[in-house]
């Protein structure tokens, strides 16, 4: 038996089914991420097709069944479409990524609240200003890794405990960072500084509010550091990070001045 329930979603990804339909990923408030079938939307001049799109939050009323791999969708509201995000190369760019992340990270129905909340804020705040974008986007990725729970000690090394005053080291056997006297007989070619200007900064990023963000404001090159120890990091916890869609082209945007 099925239910008739209603869920706010974000449409993560969309494709073509049959001859009329489409199915969509939503990542839900509620429920976590769950897949749609809306049923004989792409006849001609059928007005809900315009508003399934990527981006879209909407307010779904669906059959919900337990343990299906698709939920009919009865009808559709759209609430918000982040439109401004469509304006420019870079915003796009890290916005459909950050869906692309969302989509490859959690299965279905595993309610991520805080993480719906965070997508939200990000998706809403990017704007035209590409240094704030990059800012953004290590803020999505430092939340949503300490939310995952596996945000390594950002102030003290993780070898002997004591507190960074100077640059401290990204050690990938380790998945953490070291300060220098516990790196130096334990190195490897793939290990990276972080200077201690980028670790205040991602300090801040674990402090600050997301409304308050342009507060922050980050050089390129500790944009740079922080970018690249965050996904070196995430890399190591979550299989096939670096091939997720979107971030080979997002890595150019911090390399690039
Ligand atoms: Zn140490």
């Amino acid at each position: 038996m099925s239910l008739i329930v209603s869920s706010q979603g974000i449409i993560l990804k969309i494709f073509p089914y049959s001859n009329t339909s489409i199915i969509c990923n939503v990542f839900t408030q509620d429920r976590g991420k769950l897949t749609f079938i809306a049923k004989g939307i792409r006849k001609p001049k059928n007005p809900s097709l315009s508003i399934l799109q990527p981006f879209n939050l909407l307010e779904f009323n669906y059959y919900y069944k337990k343990n299906r791999s698709m939920h009919l969708i009865k009808e559709a509201d759209i609430l918000f479409s982040f439109s401004h995000l469509r304006k420019d190369f870079s915003t796009i760019l890290i916005g459909s990524t950050i869906l692309n992340i969302i989509n490859r990270l959690f299965e279905e129905e595993y309610p991520q609240e805080i993480i719906f909340r965070l997508t939200y804020k990000v998706l809403n705040q990017l704007s035209g200003d590409k240094e704030q974008s990059k800012i953004l986007f290590i803020f999505f990725l430092f939340h949503l890794s300490k939310q995952l729970g596996f945000m390594p000690n950002i102030d003290r090394c993780n070898s002997c405990n004591s507190i960074f005053k100077h640059d401290a080291i990204f050690s990938l056997r380790s998945n953490s960072l070291l300060c220098s006297n516990c790196s130096i007989n334990n190195s490897l070619d793939t290990d990276f500084v972080l200077t201690y200007e980028s670790l205040k900064n991602c300090l801040l990023i674990n402090t600050t509010h997301i409304n308050s963000i342009e507060d922050i404001k980050m050089s390129f090159h500790n944009c740079q550091e922080l970018y690249n120890f965050l996904i070196s990091f995430m890399n190591s916890n979550i299989n096939n990070m670096h091939k997720i869609k979107g971030i080979k082209e997002i890595t150019k945007i911090y390399h690039e001045e």
